[in-house]
């Protein structure tokens, strides 16, 4: 008979650092959410994206640029309450301690290290490698298990260079049209003109 698959965050079965973080992304022993998609009395969240940052949890605990960036998009009620962390700061929350790290993917966007018990955990949310004058740069952390993201992990994914593809923005005719809400932070109908003219 087939064994049913074994899920990660099982307490019996799996590593000492399951007890630190769930499956859910749950950080069991401060009861606290990273990027959750429903209202959470606590939340961490990684960065500004729609699909990471929800309004309507009670406490947040993010990067300034992050705190900004969910209040344009969501309203500066969108939380209970905001708690801002630099990167690198470490915040002791009874024997748990969160840093965050800078994940270069948009401002603001962080990487969360998780120390419980001498266990290191990172959740990376989206993160970039490479240069980008929007972010402030990548930083690799050193940890026991690493939670990445995977939107575009598979092969098939296959993008150009991204000097690439800015050069092919840029060389577009200006085409006044509403802006996404998902990918831009409101600038309006020509929000995205700007980020071409400074050569982003
Ligand atoms: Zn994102």
């Amino acid at each position: 008979m087939e064994k049913p698959p074994r899920q990660y965050g099982d307490e019996r079965k799996d590593p000492p650092m399951a007890q630190v973080l769930d499956r859910n992304l749950h950080i069991r022993r401060i009861d606290t959410y990273v990027d959750p998609t429903l209202p959470r009395e606590r939340a961490i969240i990684t960065h500004g994206h729609a699909d990471h940052a929800r309004s309507g949890h009670q406490k947040v605990l993010a990067t300034p640029d992050t705190i900004a960036i969910m209040q344009t998009r969501y309203g500066p009620d969108c939380a209970g309450s905001f708690q801002p962390l630099e990167f690198g700061q470490p915040l002791r929350i009874d024997d748990v301690t969160i840093t965050l790290y800078p994940a270069g993917h948009i401002l603001g966007s962080a990487q969360v290290l998780i120390e419980q018990d001498g266990q290191r955990v990172v959740v990376t949310g989206d993160y970039k490698r490479l240069p980008d004058k929007t972010a402030q740069p990548f930083e690799l952390v050193p940890c026991d298990l690493l939670v990445t993201e995977a939107t575009f992990g598979l092969p098939v994914f296959q993008h150009p260079h991204p000097n690439r593809q800015t050069f092919q923005i840029a060389r577009r005719p200006p085409r006044p049209r509403p802006c996404d809400r998902r990918l831009c932070s409101g600038q309006g109908p020509t929000g995205h003109q700007p980020v071409a003219r400074r050569g982003l």
